[in-house]
């Protein structure tokens, strides 16, 4: 019985490493595969990992149908055994379902890979009707950290060295030009997310105090 997966996790985790090593596993076992990705750091229709691997892929635009695009690969007489999604916290809900329906009624595993929750610790659409209509969800088990060592579970963004909490939910990140700023992302454990408190941060708050605020008291909650 093929099922629909989502495999989430923070930034940093090694979901698209992840993502390409469940390709190939399969391809080994002489299963053929379908790869959607949306707005990866390499540019457009590959999917890549941190790690410097890469592969062709199918990039998932607003409006894509992704049903569509499978049953015409069957019909054109492409064997496709499973599909897998990255960057799958940008596909839109009805993308989701699409991937559902191909599920159910093609019989074809769909492997979907994302991030649960953006910048304002809100989940990304996609993510929200993955983890409504997924037969699993797998938190994935390679942890990234924050920069206290703590197990990092929020993405935080940082514009111009400073952590935000509005804006955008999507704006990909280490590009310049665009919005004002260079919008990086970094993951932290959640007591140094909800103080506010990114490494640089940190590290500015050390310099005043001789040691890393690694203790709550020395980094106190913002005033809202
Ligand atoms: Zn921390």
């Amino acid at each position: 019985m093929a099922e629909l997966v989502f495999f989430s996790g923070t930034m940093d985790c090694g979901k698209s490493t992840l993502a390409l090593q469940m390709d190939h596993n399969h391809r080994a076992r002489g299963r053929a595969g379908l790869i959607f990705t949306r707005l990866d750091r390499a540019g457009t229709a590959v999917l890549s990992s941190r790690l410097g691997l890469a592969t062709d892929a199918v990039e998932v635009d607003e409006g894509l149908d992704l049903w569509d695009v499978v049953v015409t690969a069957l019909t054109g007489g492409r064997r496709v055994d499973f599909v897998i999604c990255d960057e799958a916290q940008f596909y839109a809900p009805a993308q989701i379902e699409q991937l559902a329906r191909v599920v159910d009624e093609l019989d074809i595993d769909v492997f979907a890979f994302g991030i649960t929750a953006d910048f304002r610790t809100q989940l990304f659409p996609g993510s929200q009707r993955l983890i409504e209509l997924a037969d699993r969800v797998q938190v994935l088990q390679v942890e990234a950290l924050c920069w206290c060592g703590r197990r990092a579970t929020h993405n935080a963004r940082i514009v111009d060295g400073a952590m935000v909490v509005e804006g955008e939910q999507v704006v990909v990140g280490d590009t310049e030009g665009g919005a004002p700023g260079l919008v990086e992302y970094e993951v932290l454990c959640r007591r140094h997310y909800m103080r506010r408190m990114n490494s640089k941060a940190a590290h500015a708050a050390a310099l005043s105090a001789d040691v890393l605020p690694l203790e709550l008291d020395a980094c106190a909650l913002p005033q809202l």
